[in-house]
């Protein structure tokens, strides 16, 4: 009896400690803004880098031609074809392939990652039908979509800053990431020139638009977090060039390593980031996205293994085991509508081995997923809050017609149903703005080279 009230006062702990009221939310989401404004004040104003992307027209739906894309920005990556038809055509036809990226590529040399991408690249356009063929005499081009944190020095070049989720390429930051795929496609022996280098959240953003003209910011919910939106371009004081003749600007926010005195930290989010390879940073992205959420969970489970002998006297070795438990179990255990919870056993045998749970025992772990997910997604509708704070979108005046749409991608938010519904119902409790989420679940394509592809789904506020 002793161990089960420990182990309930470990689990009071950690929904005390991960507590997200609608007040915390509003003070996330206003230093969010405030953020935001120091970031676009000077360079290293702020922990945002609100990075200036130098795509200042997105697509219109117009665009006609044949368009390669890579993307590249977690476990996987893309390669990607796609005919575009203009007005009444829009995407005549795509085709795409996944390729899992070698563990020690991630942790190895800048050559040996971006040649083993030209290969995979070559391979693909090596099976490319006569319909995508260019007029004699025309290169080929390609988008690159890269979502780690880049310097960018114009549309098609930009140095890394840093990597992130789990990627550790020491040679390869400051580089040029073009040069880098461009020397690795000569060496290849394929022809083909970067046309853009993007973030995976300004592809999201051009996808968005070229299917909504409302579209007005992208979040990307995925193996990490990060999100973009379009900005007035004198409202971006570090901005030295000329103003674009569309008068806007699309800014990279690298929102992943915003944090705030106002979030909710607990002891687990603390030893998780004081372990990870970039200590430190990324802290919203470590409370929020996919590749975490599974690990907070085996630490809290861990210390009710040790101070409370949840699983018994022992503490399971495989537990101990750091990221042994992804955030796609956590969510299936979350999901489990069985009366037994079958599924929460299955996966505590299969995954840790550790077998003959109680009823009760697999009840704890539901909430456990429900406090850490929760938490996630709530703090990720504030900042979706900040965003439109930032434009002023966050309220709309009596009379007034305007409609803002949010473009979300990534497994996180597309796989993770009790995720998506929370933060869709948080920013309809913090807004007094109408929200309608279009579940449109076709795949999204290629636009000008910009692109998005996954289960692209929007979110409107307005009317
Ligand atoms: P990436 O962010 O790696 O480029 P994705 O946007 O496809 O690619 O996101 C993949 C991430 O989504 C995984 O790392 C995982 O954290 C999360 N994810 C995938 N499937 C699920 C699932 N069923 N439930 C919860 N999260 C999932």
């Amino acid at each position: 009896a002793g161990r089960w009230a420990k182990a309930m006062a470990i689990l009071q702990e950690l929904e005390d400690k991960c507590g997200t009221s609608i007040g915390k939310l509003r003070q996330v989401a206003d230093a969010m803004t405030v953020e935001m404004h120091a970031g676009l004040a000077s360079e290293g104003g702020s922990k945002l880098k609100m990075i200036i992307s130098y795509v200042d027209n997105l697509p219109t739906g117009d665009e006609r031609g044949s368009f390669y894309a890579l993307d590249l920005g977690g476990t996987n990556f893309r390669v990607l074809r796609v005919l575009l038809g203009g007005k009444d055509k829009r995407v005549v036809k795509q085709e795409f392939e996944e390729v899992s990226i070698p563990p020690d590529l991630m942790i190895g040399t800048s050559d040996a990652l971006f040649d083993f991408i030209a290969e995979a690249l070559k391979k693909f356009v090596d099976t490319e039908e006569e319909d995508f063929h260019l007029s004699h005499g025309r290169q080929r081009e390609l988008g690159f979509t890269f979502s780690f944190p880049v310097k960018q020095t114009s549309i098609a070049s930009g140095t890394l800053v840093k990597w992130t989720k789990g990627f550790s390429i020491e040679d390869a930051v400051g580089q040029d990431i073009v040069a880098e795929l461009t020397k690795s496609l000569e060496r290849v022996g394929l022809d083909m020139r970067v046309a853009a280098l993007v973030n995976d959240t300004i592809g999201t953003l051009a996808g968005g638009r070229y299917d909504n003209p409302d579209v007005i910011a992208a979040v990307i919910l995925g193996t990490g977090t990060n999100a973009a939106y379009v900005e007035r371009a004198h409202a971006i004081p570090k901005w030295q060039g000329l103003l674009p003749k569309s008068g806007e600007m699309v800014i990279n926010m690298e929102w992943g390593n915003f944090r705030s005195s106002h979030l909710p930290l607990t002891e687990y989010d603390q030893a998780m980031d004081v372990e990870s390879l970039n200590p430190g940073e990324q802290i919203f992205e470590k409370i929020i996205s996919g590749m975490y959420l599974g690990e907070i969970l085996r630490r809290v489970l861990c210390r009710m293994a040790d101070e409370a002998a949840f699983f018994g006297d022992t503490v399971p070795p495989k537990l101990k085991i750091p990221f042994i438990l992804r955030t796609p179990h956590m969510s299936a255990m979350h999901h489990d509508t069985s009366s037994d919870l079958k599924v929460v056993g299955s996966k505590l045998k299969d995954i840790l081995e550790i077998s003959n749970t109680s009823l009760k025992t697999r009840k704890v772990i539901v909430e456990l997923c429900e406090i850490i997910s929760i938490r996630g997604a709530r703090l990720a509708a504030a900042g979706i809050l900040g965003i439109l704070k930032k434009l002023g979108r966050d309220t709309v005046k009596e009379g007034e017609k305007q409609s803002s749409v949010i473009a979300l991608d990534g497994g996180l938010y597309e796989h993770y149903s009790k995720f998506s519904n929370a933060l869709e119902s948080t920013l309809k409790d913090t807004s007094r703005l109408r929200i309608r989420s279009n579940g449109s679940s076709s795949r999204n394509g290629v636009i000008n080279s910009l692109r998005s592809y996954g289960a692209m789904d929007q979110l409107c506020t307005g009317f």
